[in-house]
């Protein structure tokens, strides 16, 4: 590749962290702006999905984030990116950086698989189109295989921009973690209504456009911008950044077809612009291969699943579709992504199988009383799939095996049992429903509901209906949750404070109150 010999100066300037605009002014005459004026890193950086030798780092170019038309007010042709890995926060010691080529056709994003790094490492990332510095961002390597580290997990879902302001962001990333997992609704598609906390812009999002100016006004906040500076993220997609409640190729209320498969095309190609993903996640059209295992060393292997895109329908959570939910055939999975997620929790060798996925779990029956109701949307409308991920679990021995869910809206701790219908089965592993982020708004301590349907429901430890996430730290003997909560969200700057912890012990199911 020949690079220009002004290029080249450029670069070595960068590369000396000699970055203030004042020496970008010559730089933007030789090297020149291809954008109108400003700014392109409006909407922050971020990484993700590490292992142990490197990292994804994402930045997105758009001087104008919110044209409305895609483009973000870059033009359409390629421009180049430089980026830079560093041991330090000063970039003194650059580790790794080139050049990358930011395209129109994936709206001026850059993903860059940095590799040739320590494991088990802190970094510090950043980039330069133009004259312009990004800020910088802290990430981390995966530890080396072998490893028996611990780990500071930060858990979020569900954060609806309408609902509220992003102080969960921002708390969470004053916690510092090693790493964030996202499992889902990071945009809702809906467009404003009365009474919003907070004003999107544009229609429904449902094509390609529409998606892009989403993603992009929600990346101008600062508190979610400062989550993904703090740590590198590993993220799955629920059903908000389709469709509500989509499930394979069908849309809400039904609506299936091209014509959705083609909405979903859109959605795809926009969250993976926007995600800190790997090449592995590039979508295919409507397709996208978004399951994944990443490993921790040996304490933890994040089995990371797509409960939206291969799920069979959804169904009714009344006793009159009882038949439908306990249908055999029925998967939330699909087969393949099934069979995937067993041999894996079998085969790994960590300390803590971690399902990082969408919705919830365990048995949740929503009736007080003798009567029963069930979501038609978790898994409890798949009751034959959680019980053949249950038996697997059972039968292949699999080594405490925790499931982190999002999309309730609540923080839930439950125990999973070998047999939910028989009270002296055995607990089998837990499960921590991590709340939103703002979705539901302020929320209450208690949800009325489910708090008169906890003595059908034995095994579930805790509930509250407060925004927030979860604090997971691990060590090799003992994985404790806090489930935190903010008192509103509904106005900025809320505290944060712990509602409950559990932690677990290695080798002995089951959740116990700290
Ligand atoms: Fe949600
Ligand atoms: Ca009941």
């Amino acid at each position: 590749m020949a690079r220009s010999r002004a290029a080249a100066v450029s670069r070595r300037t960068f590369l000396l962290g000699g970055l203030a605009v004042a020496a970008g002014a010559s730089q933007a005459a030789t090297v020149g702006v291809p954008w109108g004026a400003g700014d392109p890193f409006t909407l922050g950086i971020a990484s993700g999905d590490p292992w142990p030798t490197g990292v994804v780092v994402w930045t997105r170019l758009a001087p104008e984030p919110l044209a409305g038309d895609g483009r973000g007010g870059m033009p359409s042709r390629a421009v180049p990116v430089d980026w830079q890995v560093a041991s330090d926060a000063n970039f003194r010691r650059v580790v790794r950086s080139g050049t990358a080529r930011a395209v129109p056709e994936r709206a001026h994003a850059v993903h860059i698989e940095v590799d040739g790094l320590a494991p088990g490492a802190e970094y510090f990332y950043r980039f330069r189109a133009g004259p312009y510095l990004s800020p910088a961002g802290r990430t981390r390597t995966a530890p080396s295989p072998l490893a028996t580290p611990t780990a500071r997990l930060a858990v979020g879902s569900c954060a609806n921009y309408a609902n509220g302001w992003y102080t969960a962001y921002r708390r969470l990333a004053d916690e510092d973690p090693d790493l964030v997992l996202f499992l889902g609704d990071y945009i809702y598609e809906y467009a404003a209504n009365p009474g919003d906390v907070r004003k999107v812009l544009g229609p429904v999002a449902s094509t390609l456009d529409s998606y892009r100016l989403r993603y992009s006004q929600y990346k101008l906040d600062p508190d979610l911008q400062a989550a993904h500076r703090a740590a590198p993220w590993v993220v799955t997609l629920d059903d908000h950044e389709v469709q509500n409640d989509w499930a394979a190729d069908v849309g809400e209320h039904g609506s299936g077809g091209p014509a959705f498969l083609a909405r979903r095309a859109a959605a795809f190609e926009a969250f993976y612009e926007h995600m800190p993903l790997r090449r592995a996640s590039v979508p295919a059209g409507p397709d996208m291969q978004l399951y994944r295992r990443l490993d921790w060393g040996r304490l933890a292997s994040f089995h990371v699943l797509d409960t939206r895109q291969y799920r069979s329908r959804l169904t009714c959570g009344s006793p009159r579709c009882e038949r439908v939910r306990d249908d055999p055939r029925r998967s939330i999975t699909g087969a393949e992504q099934e069979r995937w997620l067993l041999d894996g929790l079998a085969s790994s060798p960590a300390t803590w199988q971690v399902l990082a996925q969408q919705v919830i779990f365990t048995y949740l029956d929503r009736a007080a009383g003798p009567a029963t109701d069930f979501s038609g949307g978790d898994w409890n409308a798949y009751v034959a799939s959680r019980r053949r991920v249950i038996d697997g679990i059972v039968r292949r021995r699999v080594r405490n095996p925790v499931v982190l869910t999002g999309d309730a809206h609540q923080h839930l701790a439950s125990d999973l049992k070998a047999d939910f219908a028989d009270p002296d089965s055995p607990v089998v592993g837990s499960e921590f429903v991590g709340t939103s982020i703002t979705s539901g708004g302020d929320g209450s301590d208690h949800s009325e509901r489910l708090s008169k349907v906890l003595p059908d429901n034995p095994h579930v430890k805790f509930q509250s209906s407060r925004r927030g996430y979860l604090r997971c730290h691990l060590d090799g003997a003992t994985w404790r949750t806090d489930l935190c909560v903010l008192p509103y969200v509904s106005r900025p700057g809320a505290p944060v404070e712990t509602a409950a912890s559990f932690v677990i012990e290695d080798g002995s199911p089951g959740l116990q109150r700290a």
